[in-house]
């Protein structure tokens, strides 16, 4: 099955019940057993649901997996991947990384003895010098948010396969329309699917697809022992989603593109941060491991000025200010005030995100209109 079908039949059967073409809404808790374990497949929701069992295998076919599993929300996806570890074991993550998973790392498992080394990416060599005996994991974000600096998932599953350390990636921003992270090498691949899997802003959930049956048992298991797991009603809405991910990606594309021209050329943009652009220094690892460059980008204007970048975001009217990202309407972002306001400004500022950046999430809407409303905004 090729993706666009799979986004749609991917992992689903029709209700056995009565043949519901959509998976019906389990709204149940528990499940009668006509002797003690004598059920059907589910005995309690926190464990199984099969409104959740139908998003998790539909999970798993779009990200080429075998196994899916759907938490609360991206942030609890990530709790379980971190909590495979133990007092004493090493992570080496991105320097440029979402403002929440930074939190989670540094504000929560460094007190549980877990250590962090967050650097940049570019080459598979610089990462090799910060693995020893304790490096269990190498945790990524491509392309990363909110630079869209994109990393080389093959060479660094490469590496990571022969020291024997796990690769994580969060593939949020490309979603697997873009890329697909197993099929690059990684043993794990994670979705903020609040973004552009649910692709409506009206869903918080969480993804993790691997292909390894020890490791789908051990994060399970993490799953049903910590219990953040989504409810049937949000897996609907999310497998909903999920049924028009790649039509809604290729207008992303499109518009992202259209976007991302107009802003580059005009006289008040200093840059923009695209990784569609040939001048993008990852642009050569873009083309080759994804499929077009996606909906997101960044720029900062002339002069860099803080009042100005908060004056803009205030102008726009179809891009709406709000944090988040991936839905099919278009939204600004102010990432130094918003998204990444818990990363400290010098941290920050190293990685790019200076005081004036502002961030788009282009959403599908007619991209002349998108294009009049940055006009009018930048004047
Ligand atoms: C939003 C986001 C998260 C966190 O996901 P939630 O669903 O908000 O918990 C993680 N990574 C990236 C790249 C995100 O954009």
């Amino acid at each position: 099955m090729k993706f666009n079908t799979k986004t749609i039949h991917g992992g689903q059967e029709h209700d056995p019940a009565y043949g519901a073409v959509m998976p019906p809404i389990y709204q149940t808790t528990t499940y009668a057993q006509s002797t003690p374990g004598g059920h059907k497949g589910f005995e309690y929701s926190r464990t199984h649901n099969p409104t959740r069992t139908a998003l998790e295998n539909s999970l798993a076919s779009i990200e080429n997996g075998k196994h899916g599993l759907a938490f609360a929300s991206g942030m609890a996806s990530i709790d379980a991947v971190i909590k495979l570890l133990e007092p004493g074991d090493e992570v080496i993550s991105t320097n440029d990384l979402y403002g929440g998973t930074y939190r989670l790392f540094t504000k929560v498992y460094e007190k549980y003895g877990i250590k962090f080394h967050f650097i940049g990416m570019e080459n598979a060599a610089k990462i090799e010098t910060y693995i020893n005996a304790n490096t269990k994991l190498i945790w990524i974000e491509t392309p990363t948010n909110p630079m869209l600096n994109v990393i080389d998932i093959k060479s660094i599953a490469a590496l990571a396969r022969t020291r024997q350390i796990l690769l994580a990636v969060d593939n949020t921003f490309a979603t697997p329309y873009l890329q697909q992270p197993l099929t690059l090498g990684a043993d794990i691949v994670m979705h903020s699917a609040t973004k552009y899997l649910g692709g409506h802003s009206d869903v918080v959930m969480g993804a993790l697809v691997v292909n390894d049956d020890d490791l789908a048992e051990k994060l399970a298991f993490l799953q049903n022992a910590s219990g953040a797991v989504s409810g049937p009603q949000d897996c609907f809405l999310m497998l909903r989603g999920i049924k028009t991910l790649h039509i809604r990606m290729q207008r992303h594309c499109e518009n992202g593109k259209k976007v991302a021209e107009f802003l580059a050329d005009h006289p008040k943009i200093e840059k923009v941060y695209w990784p569609g652009f040939k001048d993008h220094p990852n642009h050569d690892i873009a083309k080759s491991q994804m499929k077009d460059f996606g909906g997101m980008l960044s720029f900062i204007t002339i002069g860099n000025d803080y009042n100005e970048a908060i004056r803009i975001v205030e102008n726009l009217r179809l891009f709406t200010l709000a944090e988040s990202l991936g839905g099919v309407e278009s939204l600004s972002g102010h990432p130094a005030s918003m998204t990444h306001a818990s990363i400290p400004k010098e941290e920050r500022e190293k990685t790019g995100v200076v005081d004036s950046l502002i961030r788009l999430s282009v959403g599908i809407e007619d991209a002349e209109d998108l294009i009049d409303d940055l006009k009018q905004a930048l004047n």
